[in-house]
């Protein structure tokens, strides 16, 4: 059990979601409920209704909750036999399925699995009685009927059981909290994320779309979107090659029994697309590059003194997602990651981990990203899947401790999170409303490099087994994209800016001096439009501000005579005229520096 569990405000929402559910079944009597538990910040609860939901229903079922609320109803918790449970739910098809579970043993009431020993009990508060093993408050006044929200005025739809082939359900999610204050501020939250939502941002700033005829989770990168992910993909090659990473290109096929050496198939065969024959020999979309750099490096023969080699690629892979679980760019079916693999000896463990550490550090700086913590996975005391011997383990969760240390990073280590093949360090940036994303990932491997016989000759003359670390910063770049859209709610810095100024006149009679503005400024490597659409000025400057251009520059009688241009931010702030030099030592200084301001 963690702390959210056991806290108050768990008891509240799993209370409030009963609560809940009586308003809907007071509603609709013929209503079939399903489940409904607590989640992070509120909770939700699942029916199959007869018709759909609208606006006036669920303004009548939170209106209803208060009321039940104040009415001020003891929970009261009774054990009952399976055979008792059937009895009370003999009309609702739903519970009567999760109580054949129960009884069977080893699923929970939500039908997840567990290890606890199920008793079955319910909870009874008014006239509504639930198959639930709580907790709950005491009574239903400790919820503060003023600090409680139906939050998603859409309602969800959700398969019974996350299965797509089973009854689709009407989710219905709500939130409560301890004061009125409290959901205010949630609310308000949950606004800023609406507007940040980096789905509705990517076409609003032409970034990416998708194409039902394409294929779902199948992202295409509009030029925008091309020019920022390109500028992402520069930064971080040309660090890399300071670093001493080498870049390789790989191909986005390969023969399945590559795969099956490596062991991705058919132990993640859910997880990719089926293989294909060409010339009687099977192939499959690549869903790791691993393998193939794998068999750069043993194309050569390594000596101790070559290592570590370090390989970086921006390798597209193809995982198979089902439909329900796509997600803009955050969930797709081919994504691209920054993937490098190096490859060390046991000795180098520690200052490879240093300064992978230290690279994905440098870029989060560089990206205004503060704020993250890393977790240590390493392994389950108790269990036995992991492949290696115990003292190699020791040697690289001892490494991987002593550079997170080293570099002072917040840390935790959590045990039983390591990947069979070897201990790992992830990365989880917080942004700017304080959500968790989890990005980078830096993993040990002791099972490749012995599964594909990898070697280098050591100084001793003798052949040993290399390490390999496998390393992704940006993890995939679709995601990291929709990370930094939603971060910066889409007004990117300067530099990665896909357009950095929008040039405006003020008269038809400006235009030429600004095209003249426009070749100077591209001239500096500046990335220019000049808006000479039919608009009015005004216009013009909306549509910039809502384009989140960082510069806007507008030129009238005088700019032209002077040599000026007016800035103007797309925060609104108004730098006022300046020399046209002036604005592209501004320009320059700030795009090279990576600046995070615009002035
Ligand atoms: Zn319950
Ligand atoms: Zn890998």
């Amino acid at each position: 059990m963690n702390r959210y569990q056991d806290s108050h405000l768990y008891r509240i929402r799993h209370s409030a979601a009963h609560v809940m559910a009586q308003a809907v079944l007071e509603r609709f009597p013929q209503a079939k409920i399903a489940i409904g538990p607590p989640i992070e910040d509120g909770f939700y609860y699942d029916f199959d209704l007869p018709r759909p939901l609208t606006e006036e229903d669920l303004a009548a079922i939170e209106a209803r909750m208060r009321e039940i609320i104040r009415e001020g109803h003891d929970f009261v918790r009774r054990e009952v036999t399976a055979d008792e449970a059937r009895a009370l739910f003999h009309d609702q098809p739903y519970k009567l399925e999760l109580i054949d579970g129960l009884e069977k043993g080893g699923v929970d009431e939500y039908g997840e699995k567990t290890d606890e020993a199920v008793v079955i009990s319910t909870y009874r508060q008014d006239t509504f009685e639930d198959l639930c093993r709580g907790p709950h408050v005491s009574n239903t006044r400790e919820i503060n009927p003023d600090a409680i929200s139906i939050t998603f005025k859409a309602p969800a739809g959700a398969y019974w059981r996350g299965d797509e082939k089973r009854q689709m359900l009407t989710r219905i999610y709500g939130t409560a909290w301890e004061t009125p204050e409290q959901l205010q501020q949630y609310l308000a939250l949950l606004e800023e994320a609406k507007k940040r939502d980096h789905r509705k941002l990517g076409q609003d700033l032409g970034l990416f779309t998708f194409s039902t005829e394409v294929g779902k989770g199948l992202p295409l990168w509009k030029p925008n979107g091309a020019i920022l992910r390109d500028l992402l993909e520069r930064f971080l090659r040309e660090v890399q090659i300071e670093r001493g990473y080498q870049p390789v290109i790989t191909p986005h096929i390969a023969r399945v029994a590559l795969y099956e050496r490596s062991g991705h198939y058919p132990y993640y065969k859910d997880s990719q697309y089926s293989p294909f024959e060409v010339e009687g020999d099977y192939f499959m979309l690549k869903p790791m590059n691993c393998p193939h750099h794998i068999h750069i490096y043993k194309d050569d023969l390594h000596s101790y003194r070559d290592l570590p080699v370090r390989m970086a690629e921006f390798g597209t892979v193809y995982r198979y997602e089902k439909s329900g679980e796509l997600h803009g760019l955050t969930r797709v079916r081919g994504f691209t990651q920054d993937d490098a693999h190096i490859f060390c000896t046991p000795e180098q463990l520690e200052d490879e981990f240093l300064g992978v550490v230290d690279l994905i550090e440098f870029i989060y700086q560089s990206l205004g990203l503060t704020d993250y913590r890393a977790r240590v996975g390493v392994r389950d005391p108790q269990s036995d899947k992991y492949v290696g011997n115990d003292a190699v383990w020791e040697q690289a969760t001892q490494a991987i401790i002593a550079a997170a240390t080293k570099r002072g990073l917040d840390f935790t280590v959590e045990e039983g999170e390591a990947a069979f093949y070897g201990p790992k360090l992830d990365f989880t940036i917080r942004d700017a409303l304080k959500r968790e994303w989890q990005v980078s990932t830096v993993q040990v491997d002791y099972n490749l490099p012995a599964r594909f016989e990898l070697e280098y000759v050591g100084e001793d003359n003798e052949r040993h087994q290399p390490i390999m670390i496998h390393r992704a910063l940006y993890g995939s770049m679709e995601r990291f994209v929709a990370v930094l859209i939603e971060h910066y709610a889409g007004a990117f810095p300067a530099w990665l800016s896909p357009v950095q100024a929008v040039l405006i006149p003020v008269a038809d009679r400006h235009l030429d001096y600004m095209r003249q503005v426009a070749a100077q400024l591209r001239g500096q490597g500046l990335r220019v439009q000049v808006d000479d659409s039919g608009d009015r000025m005004s216009a013009k400057i909306r549509t910039a501000t809502l384009q989140k251009v960082p510069w806007m520059l507008i030129a009238g009688d005088r700019d032209v005579a002077g040599g000026t241009v007016s800035v103007r931010l797309r925060s609104g702030e108004d730098l006022g005229a300046m020399p046209l030099p002036n604005f592209i030592e501004l320009a320059r200084r700030i795009v090279d520096s990576k600046a995070l301001t615009l002035a």
